[in-house]
């Protein structure tokens, strides 16, 4: 059985770990697909589709969990076709998971199997919320998996985000 799982992870938190996690151990394999790849370098989204890859992977790796495949997708912008464009990229799958209600109802309108999983510690498990306490140089190391803190440090992610959120006024 494979399983499908699609988020931006900018960045990769605890919530989404857990849930992978999970997911991992209940079907053979688990197709994560990188959301918005192409986007990085904005304060909504602050990494590259590289970057994101190697916070999943690594944190994954650490957690002995490696039955994955991590597929980067890029916008479409028309919802009518996502699903087929996520097909055309990704091998078949038997069921999806997610939490997000549009891509939720694009996957059950094409007949797919969808999961809405737990959501764990919502409020700050969240990628807006780390994003949030990154600009605000309070304490985003607790909400992620060690190997993110590791790759945030490698590329300079936190001087990054301050450049990001700066205007030139
Ligand atoms: P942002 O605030 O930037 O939207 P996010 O935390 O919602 O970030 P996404 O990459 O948008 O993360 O979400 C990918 C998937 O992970 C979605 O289905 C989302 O509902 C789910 N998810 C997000 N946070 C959690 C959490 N704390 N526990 C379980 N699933 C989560
Ligand atoms: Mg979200």
């Amino acid at each position: 059985m494979r399983a499908l799982y699609i988020g931006r992870f900018q960045p990769y938190h605890l919530g989404h770990h857990e849930v992978i996690k999970h997911i991992a151990s209940e079907v053979d394999e688990v197709i994560i697909c990188i959301g918005s790849a192409q986007r990085s370098h904005e304060p909504e989204n602050p990494f590259t589709a590289g970057e994101r890859y190697l916070m999943i992977s690594k944190s994954l790796r650490d957690n002995n969990v490696f039955n994955f495949y991590i597929v980067p997708v890029l916008d479409v912008n028309r919802n009518a076709i996502w699903v087929s464009h996520i097909e055309s990229l990704i091998p078949p799958v038997d069921v999806v998971y997610t939490n997000n209600p549009l891509i939720e109802r694009l996957f059950r309108e094409q007949s797919y199997k969808v999961h809405t999983p737990l959501l764990f510690n919502r409020k700050e498990y969240s990628g807006s919320e780390i994003r949030r306490r990154m600009e605000n140089r309070e304490n985003w190391e607790e909400l992620v998996p060690k190997a993110v803190v590791e790759v945030i440090k490698e590329i300079k992610g936190i001087s990054r985000m301050d450049d990001l959120c700066r205007n030139d006024k």
